[in-house]
């Protein structure tokens, strides 16, 4: 699938960076152009395979917008213009998707990842798709309650969101910013082969999969999510029947991008490998199975040709909002917006001695 891509804010600066890099190491040629935008200058000074586009100098001087969200939103509003031209050329014509990358719960990237979404639909025919990076648990309250508002608003403008939880992808114990390497490397390779899926031409048999699968499973809209797994496999496809069930399990039950999420109205598996090693009935099997577990009539399969001595699975479910961990975030959003709001009128001179946990001297 040959995509565009557009980073806003530092995180969304850094996954496309990654996504970008990988893409061109392995030589799939499915990114076709990237751009990253912030409100941060030394953010874009780190970025090294990417065009960038500084946005609300004369507001911020380069300086960000901090955590504040709606401060990003009319950042980016104000000078949509700009991005959009910076963009120009980059979404060629063979473009089957422009991805719109971001961390949900900080300020450039929260605010104005929307803001670029809604202005791309009224551009482009191409789907127009979110690639969100939601806060883990332990990130404070503040990124919880812009988490919330921007993957509300965000829904609403894509043709669909792909949602990472920063709890999903990286080791327990690790640094938050040798997490961060972490996950982004995992997002770029797992991603990254998403999209390369639907470009292999080499030895194409009626089984490798297409990029309109790819599309027509986020057709389901709403909230999409990715699962990876590999293990080794034979080089006789015969033994490896149990392989590609096994890897398919682990990409939904314990590899997924979202933990959790295994209703969904739509599905593709990817299976990679060797197109000698590929089983066509573990495959079957395994698509099957899907099916079951996700509770949709709409699994779609295909193989990714691929040299490698193991066997992967890479399973996107389309249409995943009504998993508990959707639910769950969001109330820890809802939550946090409300202890912002009561922080507020705290500060309210006449609030503040209203408060009556403080008691009067005398
Ligand atoms: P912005 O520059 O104002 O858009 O803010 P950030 O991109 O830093 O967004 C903050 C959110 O993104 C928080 O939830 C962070 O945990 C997360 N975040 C920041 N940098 C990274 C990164 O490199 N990788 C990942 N996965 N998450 C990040």
């Amino acid at each position: 699938m040959k995509v565009a891509l557009i980073g806003v804010g530092q995180a969304g600066g850094k996954v496309t960076e990654r996504l970008t890099r990988f893409d061109a190491e392995m030589g799939f040629g499915a990114v076709q152009g990237a751009l990253a935008v912030n409100s941060a200058e030394p953010d874009l000074q780190s970025l090294e395979y990417v065009d960038t586009q500084l946005i609300g100098a004369d507001r911020v001087n380069g300086h960000g917008v901090g955590g504040d969200n709606e401060l990003g939103t009319e950042i980016m509003q104000a000078d949509i213009q700009q991005v959009m031209n910076a963009l120009d050329g980059r979404v060629t014509s063979e473009a089957e998707g422009i991805f719109v990358v971001a961390g949900l719960g900080g300020g450039t990237g929260s605010g104005g990842a929307p803001v670029v979404v809604h202005h791309l639909q009224q551009i482009y025919d191409i789907p127009v798709y979110a690639l969100g990076v939601l806060p883990g648990r332990n990130e404070g309250a503040l990124y919880q309650a812009n988490a919330g508002r921007s993957l509300k608003t965000i829904v609403r403008e894509a043709d669909a969101t792909l949602l990472v939880d920063n709890d999903a992808w990286h080791e327990q114990g690790e640094s938050v910013e040798g997490a961060f390497e972490t996950i982004n490397e995992r997002i770029a390779k797992r991603v990254g082969l998403l999209f390369a899926s639907g470009e292999a031409v080499e030895g194409v048999g009626e089984s490798v999969v297409d990029s309109s699968e790819v599309i027509n499973t986020l057709r389901a809209g709403g909230i999409a999510a990715l699962g990876y797994a590999t293990e080794v496999a034979s080089e006789d496809s015969a033994e490896n029947v149990n392989t590609a069930m096994s890897v398919s399990r682990q990409a939904l039950l314990t590899g997924t991008s979202l933990p959790d999420a295994t209703t969904a109205d739509s599905a593709l598996l990817v299976v990679a490998g060797e197109p000698d090693r590929i089983p066509r009935k573990g495959v079957e099997r395994a698509r099957r199975w899907l099916e079951d577990e996700t509770g949709s009539m709409q699994v779609r399969g295909g193989d990714f040709p691929l040299e490698s001595d193991r066997l992967g699975a890479l399973v996107l479910l389309g249409g995943a909002e009504r998993s508990d961990r959707i639910q769950e975030f969001m109330e820890r959003a809802r939550e946090a917006k409300k202890a912002q709001e009561r922080e507020a009128e705290k500060t309210d001179p006449a609030e503040q001695f209203a408060d009556d946990q403080l008691e009067d001297l005398f």
